[in-house]
């Protein structure tokens, strides 16, 4: 059976960091499915279907990744209907991993047949978060490095139209 792993997240934006989880995680099982969620409650700087788009892009090279909304359902609901048997999630810090044994308790609890899979993030990228590159990209800082090109792009674009 095919080995189909969920990457839920708010992506907001997808960082090189999570481009690095993707990537390991495309060569570890048969398909990788990157779900965006719809935020409630926290400001999202992109909506779910810019995310989407940019997302789609930078993860064009890896031909078993896809994808696609996450609509106001639980995670482990999700996984469930796509059929995916597992849950991708990185792990930056001890505060990550606090936070992700939680959830990852709760989504067993949820789903009995889903595991949750951690890979440690890449040292080169371990220190970075979505909210931090916003923070300094609004205030000029270059984060280029830290985010796929098409990504970087569009921030730049969204800033300058403000
Ligand atoms: P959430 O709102 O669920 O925390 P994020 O978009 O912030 O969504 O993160 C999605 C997943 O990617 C989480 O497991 C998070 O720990 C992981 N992640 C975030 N930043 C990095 C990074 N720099 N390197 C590796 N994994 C990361």
């Amino acid at each position: 059976m095919k080995k189909i792993a969920l990457f839920p997240g708010s992506f907001d934006p997808l960082t090189n960091g999570h481009l690095d989880t993707i990537t390991r995680g495309a060569a570890l099982f048969d398909e990788v499915i990157v779900g965006v969620f719809v935020n409630t409650s926290k400001k999202s700087f992109f909506s779910a279907e810019e995310k989407v788009q940019l997302i789609e892009t930078a993860v064009a090279h890896l031909t078993n990744v896809r994808v696609l909304v996450q609509e106001h359902e639980l995670t482990a609901d999700v996984a469930r209907s796509l059929g995916a048997k597992f849950l991708l999630r990185g792990i930056r810090s001890v505060k990550d991993y606090e936070y992700e044994k939680d959830i990852a308790q709760m989504n067993r609890h949820l789903n009995a047949e889903l595991e949750t899979v951690f890979l440690l993030a890449s040292p080169e990228y371990n220190h970075i978060s979505s909210s931090i590159l916003k923070e300094v990209i609004q205030f000029g800082g270059d984060v280029e490095s830290y985010l796929p090109p098409v990504i970087n792009q569009a921030i730049l674009e969204k800033r300058d139209a403000k």
